[in-house]
Formats: C-alpha cells, sequence, structure tokens
C-alpha cells in the first residue's frame, strides 16, 4: 500500500513536470518549443500524405495599450480569455500555442485554407463581437486581433516557410487596418 502510494505520487510529479514542459503557465495553451516540435513532423505527414496542414498566426491588436491604460495584470487577464476563445473555436485535434507575447498559433491537420479561413474569420469575430471583462473600471474592455493563415503546399514545403508566409499575411492584416484576416495566396 505504502508503495503504491508513493509509485502514484512520483506518476502525478512526472505528470507534472511533463505538463510543465509544454505548456504555457499563464494560459495553459501548448508552449512554443512544443508547438516548434510537432511543426516539422505535421507539414511532413502533410506532404506525405497530400492531405493540408493549415497554420493561423494571431496578434492582438494594440496590445502594448492595454497595458499602458490598465496595468500589466489586466493585460494577463486579456491573455488569458483570449485563451478561452481560441480554445472555445477549435477542434480537439487542432493544436493551440502561446507563441510567445501576445502572439498565438493554431495549427490545423488535415485542412485546407478555405476552411482555415472561415475558422480565422470565426474566431476574430468571436473577439470582436463579444468585450472582455476586466477586473477594473470599466468592466468590459472592446478587443480587436489580427490573423494570418497560410496552409502546406506540397511535398517540399517546410515549418519555417509556413511559419514565414503566416506571419507575412499577418503583417498584412495589421497594415491594412488590424481586426482582419489575410490569407496567404502563394
Ligand atoms: P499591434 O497592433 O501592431 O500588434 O500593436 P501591439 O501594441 O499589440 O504590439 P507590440 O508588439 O508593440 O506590443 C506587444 C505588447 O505585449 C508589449 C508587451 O508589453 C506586451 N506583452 C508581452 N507579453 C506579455 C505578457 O505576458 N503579459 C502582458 N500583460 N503583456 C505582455
Ligand atoms: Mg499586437
Ligand atoms: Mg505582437
Amino acid at each position: 500500500m505504502r508503495k503504491k502510494r508513493y509509485l502514484d505520487a512520483l506518476r502525478a510529479r512526472l505528470d507534472q513536470s511533463i505538463e510543465l514542459a509544454v505548456t504555457d503557465q499563464l494560459t495553459g495553451l501548448f508552449n512554443r518549443r512544443y508547438m516548434s516540435r510537432h511543426l516539422s513532423t505535421l507539414v511532413g505527414n502533410a506532404g506525405t500524405t497530400g492531405k493540408p496542414v493549415s497554420f493561423l498566426i494571431l496578434d492582438i491588436d494594440y496590445f502594448k495599450s492595454v497595458n499602458d491604460t490598465y496595468g500589466h495584470d489586466i493585460g494577463d487577464e486579456v491573455l488569458r480569455e483570449f485563451s478561452n476563445r481560441i480554445s472555445a473555436n477549435i477542434r480537439g485535434v487542432d493544436l493551440a500555442c502561446r507563441f510567445g507575447g501576445e502572439e498565438f498559433v493554431v495549427v490545423m491537420p488535415d485542412t485546407d485554407l478555405s476552411f482555415a479561413y472561415m475558422v480565422a474569420e470565426r474566431l476574430r469575430q468571436s473577439v470582436a463581437d463579444t468585450p472582455f471583462q476586466i477586473g477594473v473600471d470599466p468592466g468590459r474592455l472592446a478587443v480587436t486581433i489580427s490573423i494570418g493563415v497560410t496552409a502546406s503546399e506540397g511535398a517540399g514545403d517546410t515549418a519555417d516557410a509556413l511559419l514565414r508566409r503566416a506571419d507575412q499575411a499577418l503583417y498584412r492584416a495589421k497594415r491594412e487596418g488590424r481586426n482582419r484576416v489575410v490569407a496567404d495566396a502563394a
């Protein structure tokens, strides 16, 4: 009995450290390291099976001013609520990750560009249409996001190239006025 308890405790601690290694502490989403590790595999699989993998980069618009106006803790609240809205709008097979700061990534296996665009647009709306609850006056905050979308294209494509294309699309979304989705049409 004592041995079982000991083993259970050991197992719980192991599970916890594995979880720490792959998840972002603030949001509970996967972290960048986990995402980077899996992206290459997913892009490789897509090249082999011919089923594209799609990739979204999401970035909160003018997030610096949220911190400047309400403080860093409220900024963190906004990041957590944003991660909840991401999770609510994707499938179980999709991978959501906090890529760094106020930038998030969603990887969708077996998903083409037009479906990915639709998901991105739904996400954009789920943020823009409903203000975020914040724990200071005035209690609500209007938030918008910009999203860059791309999909893998055949066996020669790489994780790096996918990242670069999604990033370029995001940059265009920002330049064209924010609160929008731009798809990379290669
Ligand atoms: P843009 O519309 O061009 O994206 O403007 P922006 O203000 O969102 O972009 P910028 O990259 O200038 O600012 C990002 C801010 O995100 C700056 C930094 O203080 C904040 N930030 C990064 N990580 C965290 C975090 O973990 N918590 C909080 N509260 N803020 C963070
Ligand atoms: Mg931003
Ligand atoms: Mg940013």
